[in-house]
């Protein structure tokens, strides 16, 4: 029997089972990385993206022909050709494959037609494998995050004293939060120079084109598990201490404030959950860090992360489709082209991610999801948007993140209530407004803020929806002070609003 190992392309690490388990034979074991073109057709993604995955999957490649595997790299069109007569040349009887995170990608791979057995590993990267957060689920009535968070403190003896959560409290949110002073400095992020592999990436994608969107250069991004590495311990010294206190405000023009940046390389698998946090512990306890950054930081990938992995496979392929408030309105064009919207919150996160394929959760959340949850767009939509245009998007983290937490359009599996907010909470968290065309108080009238005149809308629109939520009985007791007349004119401003909109 020949074993051979598949490395996917979101699964860049050593680790994993097929590799460990083989490590005695590397030399005889053959290895296979396949590019293919045909693949990142499926949407417009953002061309760092093609750059990151592909520029890490040949590093990784390098890293393991010099460790001696016998490793073939394969730039192709579709993966079964290249698949098919690696396992012919090499007499392949067995294909070992990480199992992949993404349905879809697993469901391809069932689909090809190949001459040898295919066993598919454990996928070991995440805190919580499939079926321990299944059997997590199914003891539950509830599934709030913050259970399974505590939950995982716990199990892996994280920030505990004995039982109890150091300093007494599971969650120091109350510390967290603050809006944005004036003059704020916030620490550069590590950029890293691309080497000739990177380089010879950059210009394959420029020269074939594989989408117009976003801007290729500038690229600074790590591309290699030890400048990952880098990254965590850069963080940790420069942004972690304040990661906390800031961790949800927005300043026109500082793209990353104090936020780690790691989540590429996460789901890439350059970097493994456990190390991080341990990392961010150790820091903790050695530095005397302050308690509601380390917290909020650990409970970041420790409890959100993994927990959107979680449900992403304790939900159906059905999943997807979920659209609970029947919203289908069309994607704005501006989505692709920041420099048509003139809504300086949108317009100043669109360029930023056009111009690095990264936005903070924040501005994922409550500038673009909210956006397009308020103003109606599709939520499959907005979701193929994110997919496209972000650096660390794959369809489990798009999901539960978008489909669930960002357009509440699984009807609150994940979220207890929808993010939904007006300029208000933008004004509070950010310094957008001070710069727009359009005023911040305004519902009503020529320079209305369209976040305030949908955001009613939305509210009034789904207002018996809503109210069978019981969470959004205190907002919606507001339209008590909301006359018929103004309620009539903040529909008809967003039904205009859609009638001048350029649609992608
Ligand atoms: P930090 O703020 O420094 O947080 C540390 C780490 O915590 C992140 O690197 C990430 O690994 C983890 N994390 C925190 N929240 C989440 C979460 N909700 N889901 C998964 N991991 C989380 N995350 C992605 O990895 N890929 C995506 O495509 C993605 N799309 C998102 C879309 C929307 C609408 C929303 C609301 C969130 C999305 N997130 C996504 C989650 C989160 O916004 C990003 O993980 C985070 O902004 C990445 O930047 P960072 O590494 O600087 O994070
Ligand atoms: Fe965004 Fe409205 Fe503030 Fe302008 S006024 S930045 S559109 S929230």
């Amino acid at each position: 029997m020949t074993t051979g190992i598949w490395i996917l392309g979101d699964r860049l690490t050593i680790k994993q089972l097929s590799l460990q388990n083989n490590q005695a034979q590397k030399q005889q074991t053959p290895v296979i990385f396949i590019e293919s073109s045909n693949y990142v057709q499926q949407r417009p993604y953002h061309q760092q993206k093609l750059v990151l995955v592909w520029s890490a999957m040949r590093h990784f490649a390098a890293e393991l022909k010099a460790d001696n595997w016998q490793v073939t790299y394969k730039i192709a069109a579709d993966f079964i050709t290249p698949l098919q007569d690696w396992i012919a040349a090499n007499k392949i009887t067995n294909l070992q494959i990480t199992n992949p995170c993404d349905r879809p990608f697993l469901k391809l791979i069932k689909s090809l037609d190949l001459d040898c057995e295919i066993t598919f590993l454990p996928d070991n990267h995440f805190l919580w494998n499939k079926d321990e957060f299944i059997t997590w689920a199914n003891s539950r009535q509830r599934l709030l995050m913050e259970d399974f968070y505590r939950e995982g403190r716990k199990r892996f003896n994280i920030l505990m004293d004995g039982k109890k959560p150091i300093g007494g409290k599971w969650n120091y949110d109350k510390d967290n939060r603050k809006p944005p002073k004036k003059n704020l400095q916030t620490p550069p992020s590590l950029s890293f120079e691309p080497d000739a592999i990177t380089q010879e990436v950059i210009d394959w994608v420029k020269q074939e084109k594989f989408s117009h969107y976003g801007k290729i250069e500038p690229f600074n991004w790590a591309v290699t598990r030890q400048q990952s590495q880098q990254v965590l311990t850069y963080f940790i010294q420069e942004s972690l201490p304040q990661f906390g206190t800031y961790q949800d405000a927005m300043i026109a023009g500082e793209y990353t404030m104090w936020h780690s940046l790691i989540s590429p390389y996460l789901n890439l698998g350059l970097l493994e959950p456990m190390e991080v946090i341990d990392a961010v512990e150790t820091a903790y306890y050695q530095q005397e860090l302050p308690l509601n950054s380390v917290e909020g930081f650990i409970r970041q990938v420790m409890g959100w992360r993994e927990y959107m992995h979680g449900i992403y496979h304790y939900q159906d392929e059905n999943y997807s489709q979920n659209n609970w408030f029947d919203h289908h309105q069309p994607l704005p064009k501006f989505f692709w082209d920041a420099s048509k919207t003139e809504m300086n919150c949108l317009r100043q996160t669109l360029t930023q991610v056009e111009e690095t394929a990264y936005g903070h959760h924040i501005q994922r959340l409550m500038v673009l999801s909210n956006f397009a949850l308020i103003a109606g767009i599709s939520p499959q939509e907005i979701e193929n948007w994110f997919h496209s245009a972000f650096i660390d998007a794959y369809d489990w983290v798009m999901q539960t993140n978008v489909i669930g937490m960002g357009q509440f359009a699984d009807g609150g599996v994940l979220a207890s209530k929808p993010y939904a907010a007006s300029a208000n909470y933008i004004n509070k968290m950010s310094d957008y407004c001070g710069n727009c065309q359009y005023k911040k108080s305004d519902r009503t009238g020529e320079r209305a803020c369209p976040f305030n005149f949908f955001y009613w809308d939305f509210l009034h629109r789904h207002r018996d929806r809503l109210q069978s939520l019981g969470r959004m009985n205190l907002v919606l007791s507001h339209f008590k002070r909301i006359s018929e007349t103004e309620l009539e004119q903040i529909s008809s401003l967003a039904q205009k609003w859609w009638e001048n909109q350029p649609l992608s």
